[in-house]
């Protein structure tokens, strides 16, 4: 099979075995397990922040921010299609008792002046705007990059109202590579920022949220209350740290692959992209086949890719760095088929 559900489905590397294998532990509840504690020293400073803190999830890491940002009846605001809004279940809600006032934004980043405009004045009537929150690369948008500038402008309409701003950053290593800067140029503009180690930067489990000293420290205390807090750990960060001292480097190569499918599959006729591909994800129109997204990706799986349904009759295809440029070219030609049988 060729897997390109999602960089989620990328296996730990032998070094990555061979780190956890040979982790250093303790009981990190009580602070002693040295390898976490590398790991969260290690990504405060890649991050650029002042502590960071070693989550179960990139979910898991969100929601955290948002409890320790905000208080029951906060209004937060965020992009209408993000993660944290579409594909967390209702947690804001469920958990931290926020409300969401979404913004459409263009390729995934708002317009800074609609931000502005959806800030709450102070009258009893309203809720208190708790939380802004950006999704960088945006997922819903096809690993869209939203520029430095937006976020720039963004935190500072949020700094002039006191209001902090977290950063999804999922797969903010991705835009890092894609424009060619380092990660701190986009962590500047936000409090705190959440970054998953196991999509493309191919660690088993766990994500880092990132943000100052006495931010971590109340994040810590949501994380036990949550269930987060574990034992020996470092079993678990070793891999965590091989990702993100190993792996962030060679995510150009994802990104010149979705670039060479995108391109192959551009000149299908029948088939659109419909992202601008600035990273690892290509969504492709099939309603020009007359077919489903559904029926188009389970005559996919017949062909041996597996890809995932983004909509009615939108596919995504994700690449990663278990994903050969031979298995793209296979991938393509299975793609070309389907989309033959499909259209006769
Ligand atoms: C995957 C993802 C998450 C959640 O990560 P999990 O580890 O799957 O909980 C959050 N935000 C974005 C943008 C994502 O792509």
């Amino acid at each position: 099979m060729i897997d390109l559900r999602s960089d989620t489905i990328t296996r730990p590397t032998e070094e990555m075995r061979k780190a956890a294998y040979e982790a250093e532990v303790g009981d990190d509840v009580y602070g002693e397990d040295p390898t976490v504690r590398r790991l969260e020293e290690k990504a405060a400073e890649m991050l650029g922040k002042e502590a960071a803190l070693f989550v179960t999830s990139g979910t898991q890491g969100n929601q955290i921010a948002v409890l320790t940002h905000c208080r029951p009846g906060n209004e937060i605001l965020l992009e209408a299609d993000s993660h944290i809004f579409y594909y967390e279940s209702g947690a804001v809600a469920a958990l931290a008792g926020v409300q969401t006032r979404t913004i459409k934004g263009e390729n995934g980043a708002m317009n800074p002046d609609d931000v502005l405009a959806a800030i709450r004045a102070e009258d009893q009537h309203f809720p208190e705007t708790g939380l802004i929150c950006i999704e960088n690369t945006h997922n819903r948008a096809g690993g869209a990059i939203v520029p430095v500038s937006n976020m720039r402008d963004i935190y500072q309409h949020a700094q002039s109202h006191h209001i902090p701003v977290h950063v999804d950053g999922a797969r903010l290593f991705n835009a890092a590579a894609a424009a060619n800067c380092s990660i701190q140029e986009f962590t500047q503009y936000c409090d705190t920022v959440q970054i998953c180690l196991s999509k493309g930067l191919g660690a088993p489990v766990g994500s880092i949220l990132a943000g100052s000293e006495e931010f971590i420290k109340r994040a810590r205390k949501w994380r036990k209350r949550l269930g987060g807090g574990l034992r020996q750990v470092g079993i678990i960060a070793a891999p965590g740290l091989v990702a993100l001292t190993k792996m962030t480097e060679r995510l150009s190569e994802d990104h010149e692959n979705a670039r060479f499918l995108a391109e192959a599959l551009g000149e299908v006729d029948g088939l659109i992209i419909t992202n601008s591909v600035d990273t690892n994800i290509v969504v492709l129109e099939v309603c020009g086949l007359g077919c489903s997204a559904d029926k188009f990706v389970a005559a996919l799986k017949e062909k041996g890719v597996l890809a995932v349904t983004f909509g009615p009759t939108q596919v995504r295809l994700t690449t990663h760095y278990d994903v050969s440029r031979a298995e793209l070219e296979k991938a393509v030609e299975a793609i070309i088929e389907v989309r033959e049988e499909i259209k006769k």
